[in-house]
């Protein structure tokens, strides 16, 4: 299991979400993520159903644990609550106002095609003590 598919779990365990969203690392978020280096996971709609999967590309294993968790928290508002950016952060504020869910305004990544790192700007992040509630060991 993969980072992104153990703090997923995690998260589910946490929140008490029983059917846990797959995760699926796809083509078109790798190409996404080329394009624009701020990107890390989609949902999608399906015959005006939200699917109930997080897609992915491999990038968001390599994200600080913080930052992957403010990204599927992010995501899991948009399987809860729909599409709308909005929408899907409020979800996450009003289920889980613990986690300090924000946006950081600036982040250095590993670049998408392994040059110099790129800064990203504005995302999602949770705070250390809720990493700490939620029983995440991995501090680097
Ligand atoms: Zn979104």
């Amino acid at each position: 299991m993969n980072e992104c598919e153990a703090d997923l779990g995690v998260l589910c365990i946490y929140l008490g979400i029983e059917e846990h969203p797959n995760i699926e690392y796809t083509k078109h978020a790798e190409g996404n993520h080329l394009t624009n280096p701020r990107f890390f996971a989609y949902t999608e709609e399906v015959d005006g159903k939200i699917q109930n999967q997080i897609n992915v590309c491999r990038a968001i294993d390599n994200l600080p644990p913080d930052v992957r968790i403010g990204v599927l928290l992010h995501e899991l508002g948009h399987i809860h609550a729909g599409l709308d950016e909005v929408d899907a952060d409020n979800w996450v504020l009003s289920v889980c106002p613990e986690s300090d869910y924000q946006y950081e305004e600036r982040l250095l990544i590993e670049s998408p095609d392994g040059k110099d790192p790129v800064e990203i700007k504005s995302i999602q992040r949770v705070s250390n003590s809720f990493m700490q509630a939620i029983g995440h060991m991995e501090c680097d």
